[in-house]
C-alpha cells in the first residue's frame, strides 16, 4: 500500500487524465446525486453527502442486457463487456456493501456478469469527513474510512487529498496520474488519522446487533412485525436505493422478431415480488415482507455468508416516505428477543 498527496489545484488534471478511460462520478441528476458517467471536461464535485443511488449500478445494473435472440432461432449473442470503468468518489459503506453482493453473485454459480464488470471496474473511495444524520457504519462492521472492496481510497485533508492505494488495480491507476501527486509525509497521515476519528464520532447513530441473528426466528409470530410494517405503503424505496440489496427479475422483450433477455432490480417489498401463478402468496401483506427484509439482512445473510447485508448507510430510513426506521425496528427486535 502507498500513500500520496493530491493537491486540490490539480485535481483538473488528475480528473483530465482519467477521462481517457470511462469515469463514473456523483453528478446531479434532477434533484437526486447519483453516479454517472462524467463527459470529457466536466468537473466532478465531491464536496456532497452520499448519494441518493448508490453506485452498486457500476457492477448490477439497474436493467442489462443478458443475451440477444432472434424469435424462431436457437442463436444467442451475449454482449461483450470489455469498457473499463473508474468509479470516483464511493463511499465506504457503499464499497464494502459491494464485497456483500459480491458473496451471492459466487455463491452456488458464478455470475459472469457481475464478476466481469468487478475485474473491469475501479473504485476509487472517497472518505466521509461528515457523515449523515442516520448513518450508522460503525455499529455493523464498516467505518468512513474504510477500505473494504475499494481500490483505492481518498482521505480529504484540506487543500490535498491523500490517496491510498489498496489493490493493485488502485496502484496502477496511481501510476497512470503519478505525475500529478508526491509522497504523503508522516505529518499527512497523523492528519488523516485525526480526521477519520473526528469523521467516526459524529456517527450518532448505532445498531446493537447482538444476538438478533440468532434471535430472529424465535420472533417469526411476534405482534411487533404489524406495528413496525404498519404504516409501510410497499413502494420498494428501501430496498431498490439500499447497496445491499440485489433481488432482480428476468424479463424477454421483443420488439418484431429482435428480442433481448433482460434482468433488472427488483423488491422484495413488492406484493408480486413472491406471488405464485396460482394466486397463493406466501408473504401477503406488509408484515410477512417487511419480517423478510429484515431477515434476509439481519439472519439469513448471515447464516449463510457470515456477514449482516447491511452497510448502516441510512438511505433507507433518509428516503422511505412514511419515516419507517430501521435502526428504530432493530431496536424493537432486540428489545423482544
Ligand atoms: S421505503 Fe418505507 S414505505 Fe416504501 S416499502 Fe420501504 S418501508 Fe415501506
Ligand atoms: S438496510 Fe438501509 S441502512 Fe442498511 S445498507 Fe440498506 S439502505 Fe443502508
Amino acid at each position: 500500500m502507498s500513500a500520496m498527496l493530491l493537491n486540490k489545484e490539480k485535481w483538473p488534471d488528475f480528473v483530465g487524465k482519467l477521462t481517457n478511460k470511462k469515469l463514473w462520478a456523483p453528478k446531479l441528476e434532477g434533484d437526486a446525486m447519483r453516479f454517472a458517467p462524467v463527459a470529457e471536461g466536466e468537473m466532478p464535485k465531491l464536496e456532497y453527502g452520499n448519494t441518493r443511488v448508490p453506485p452498486k449500478g457500476a457492477l448490477f445494473p439497474q436493467t442489462e442486457t443478458m443475451y440477444r435472440f432472434q424469435l424462431g432461432s436457437s442463436e444467442m449473442e451475449t454482449p461483450a463487456l470489455e469498457e473499463e470503468i473508474v468509479v470516483l468518489g464511493v463511499r465506504p459503506c457503499d464499497a464494502r456493501a459491494m464485497t456483500i453482493v459480491e458473496k451471492l453473485f459466487r455463491w452456488d454459480i458464478d455470475d459472469p456478469y457481475y464478476l466481469k464488470r468487478r475485474e473491469l471496474v475501479t473504485l476509487v473511495g472517497l472518505a466521509c469527513g461528515e457523515p449523515g444524520l442516520n448513518c450508522f457504519c460503525t455499529s455493523v462492521g464498516g467505518d468512513p474510512a474504510s477500505t473494504e472492496g475499494l481500490d483505492l481510497l481518498m482521505i480529504d485533508l484540506g487543500d490535498n487529498y491523500l490517496l491510498e492505494t489498496v489493490t493493485p488495480k488502485g496502484e496502477a491507476l496511481v501510476s497512470e496520474v503519478a505525475e500529478f501527486l508526491t509522497e504523503a509525509e508522516a505529518e499527512a497521515v497523523q492528519l488523516k488519522e485525526k480526521v477519520v476519528a473526528e469523521a467516526a464520532a459524529k456517527i450518532k447513530r448505532s445498531v446493537d446487533h447482538e444476538g438478533i441473528p440468532e434471535g430472529l426466528p424465535g420472533l417469526w409470530d411476534d405482534p411487533l412485525w404489524k406495528s413496525v410494517s404498519a404504516s409501510c405503503l410497499g413502494c420498494g424505496t428501501c430496498t431498490y436505493l439500499c447497496p445491499t440489496c440485489h433481488c432482480f427479475d428476468i424479463q424477454d422483450e421483443t420488439e418484431g422478431f429482435e428480442a433481448r433477455r433482460c434482468r433488472m432490480w427488483d423488491s422484495c417489498m413488492f406484493e408480486e415480488y413472491t406471488l405464485h401463478t396460482s394466486g397463493h402468496n406466501p408473504r401477503p401483506t406488509r408484515r410477512e415482507r417487511t419480517r423478510n427484509r429484515i431477515n434476509h439482512k439481519y439472519n439469513y445473510y448471515v447464516d449463510k455468508f457470515d456477514v449482516i447485508a447491511c452497510v448502516g448507510c441510512g438511505r433507507c430510513i433518509n428516503l422511505c416516505p412514511v419515516n419507517i426506521d430501521i435502526v428504530e425496528i432493530l431496536r424493537q427486535v432486540k428489545e423482544a428477543l
